[in-house]
């Protein structure tokens, strides 16, 4: 299969200055994400990885660099790059079938259509039945499953989403994640998921970006070369989990494998850990 490019960053730095103080949120970051690829961005708080997803998204500019998407520089949001938060930002005066078609709305999509769209991720997301309800009368992971559904009705190119599951309990984000997966295997966007969860990374992606702070920069790109659906306590994911916690210098698990990760993932040959 032939795999355009979705989004390329080249050498994006972003600088946030204060009264007093000059803070580098991140350091020459260059990156390639294909279509329907998934993609991670994964390390610990303060490395950068909202403020990439906001520039990625249009919602900032970078102090250098340029990013593309589909081949056209970024300049501001726009439908081909829609966002789900962690917090649920679903407007709470408009009932789930509203809240999905909001952005279609927007776009002055016809009544007719957006009731067709409405149904296919009502049906997808497994709400039907739901459609007449309020954001408050739904569970915390149902609001997220409403909040994917109105990313994706404008059929976006590029899913962009920052920490959705972070809120939720472990079994509902675990059951979250096991949908995502489906919905991007039947909808083969390409998806931008932040995550500071090792376990969720390894879980979702086809590569996770291994980020680290002061100066926000990429230290290790990992292709995950597993099938879906993935168990994390296979060996070769215990490893990879790890490799992350080793490069991140993290604590590591007492669990000792004796395996190479080396045939089962890929590391980025131009990348280097510091
Ligand atoms: P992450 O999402 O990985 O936790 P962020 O992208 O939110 O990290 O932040 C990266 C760094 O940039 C942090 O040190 C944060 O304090 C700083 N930062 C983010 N947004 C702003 C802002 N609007 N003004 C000043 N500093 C900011
Ligand atoms: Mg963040």
């Amino acid at each position: 299969m032939n795999f355009r490019d979705a989004v390329v960053i080249e050498g994006i730095g972003k600088r946030y200055y204060t009264r007093h103080n000059e803070m580098i949120a991140l350091a020459d970051v260059s990156l390639t994400f294909h279509e329907h690829e998934f993609i991670c961005l994964l390390g610990p708080s303060g490395c950068g990885k909202t403020t990439l997803l906001n520039l990625i998204a249009g919602f900032e500019k970078p102090t250098s660099g340029v990013i593309h998407a589909f081949g056209r520089p970024v300049v501001g949001p726009g439908p081909d790059r829609t966002v789900v938060f962690q917090e649920y930002a679903l407007f709470p005066w408009l009932t789930v079938s509203e809240n999905i078609q909001y952005g279609l709305k927007r776009l002055g999509v016809p009544k007719s259509k957006r009731q067709d769209v409405v149904s296919h991720y009502i049906d997808l997301i497994g709400l039907s039945g739901f459609a007449h309800k309020y954001p408050k009368q739904l569970s915390g992971g149902m609001r997220q499953r409403v909040a994917l559904a109105r990313a994706l009705a404008v059929n976006p190119a590029v899913l962009l989403m920052d920490e959705p599951f972070a809120a939720l309990d472990s079994f509902t984000r675990e059951r979250m994640q096991d949908e995502l997966v489906r919905i991007w295997q039947a909808e083969r966007k390409a998806v931008v998921f932040v995550t500071h969860s090792i376990q969720e990374a390894i879980t979702l992606a086809d590569r996770i970006i291994v980020m680290s702070p002061c100066p926000g920069r990429v230290v290790e790109v990992l292709k995950i070369k597993d099938c879906r659906p993935r168990n994390l306590d296979a060996s070769e994911n215990i490893v990879i989990a790890r490799l992350i916690r080793d490069i991140l210098h993290m604590p590591t698990a007492s669990h000792n494998p004796k395996i190479s990760p080396n045939s089962f993932i890929e590391k980025s040959p131009e990348l280097h850990i510091n």
